[in-house]
C-alpha cells in the first residue's frame, strides 16, 4: 500500500507522532487479530462466489484524488472488511464497509455505492483528512 508523501511532521510534531507510530503498530496487530477472528468468506457467507470493492481515495485540500484500487474478496479471504486509511500517522481511523456488506448479503443485493469519511485522528488535526466513494459487487453462487 503507498503511503502520501506530503506529509512531514515538524519538530514540533515529533513527540506526538512518535506516540503515533506506537499506537500505529499496536493498531496493525488488533487488526490483525480481529481479521483472524472473522473467519472465511466461504464460511461465514457460503452463498457468495465473489465481492468485488473499487474505492476511490481523496484527500483533502493536497492531492484531492489519492489513487484508486479494486480488490477482490474471494471466498477464501477472510470476511473482514475494514480498509486501512490511507494517511500512515491516522490513529483510529480506516473505512469499514463490514455493515455495508452483510446488508447487501442479507438482501442478496448485488451492487451499492456510497462515501465513507475517516474518522481517525492525525497530527496536525484535520477534521476531513481523508474519505472514500465505493462501489460493491457481489456474485452470488447460482442456486443448484
Ligand atoms: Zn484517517
Amino acid at each position: 500500500m503507498e503511503v502520501p508523501l506530503q506529509y512531514k511532521g515538524g519538530l514540533l510534531h515529533f513527540e506526538g507522532a512518535m506516540a503515533h507510530k506506537q499506537n500505529y503498530l499496536e493498531r496493525m496487530e488488533r487488526n490483525k487479530q480481529q481479521k483472524l477472528a472473522s473467519g472465511l468468506i466461504s464460511e461465514r457467507f457460503p452463498e457468495v462466489s465473489d465481492i468485488i470493492v473499487h474505492m476511490t481515495y481523496y484527500q483533502t485540500a493536497i492531492n484531492p484524488v489519492l489513487m484508486s484500487r479494486t480488490i477482490n474478496f474471494w471466498p477464501t479471504h477472510h470476511a473482514y472488511f475494514n480498509m486501512d486509511c490511507m494517511k500512515k500517522d491516522c490513529v483510529d481511523g480506516g473505512f469499514d464497509l463490514t455493515s455495508v456488506i452483510h446488508d447487501m448479503i442479507k438482501h442478496q443485493q448485488k451492487s451499492t455505492k456510497g462515501k465513507l469519511s475517516c474518522n481517525g485522528s492525525v497530527i496536525p488535526p484535520a477534521s476531513d483528512h481523508a474519505s472514500i466513494a465505493y462501489e460493491i459487487t457481489i456474485k452470488y453462487n447460482k442456486k443448484k
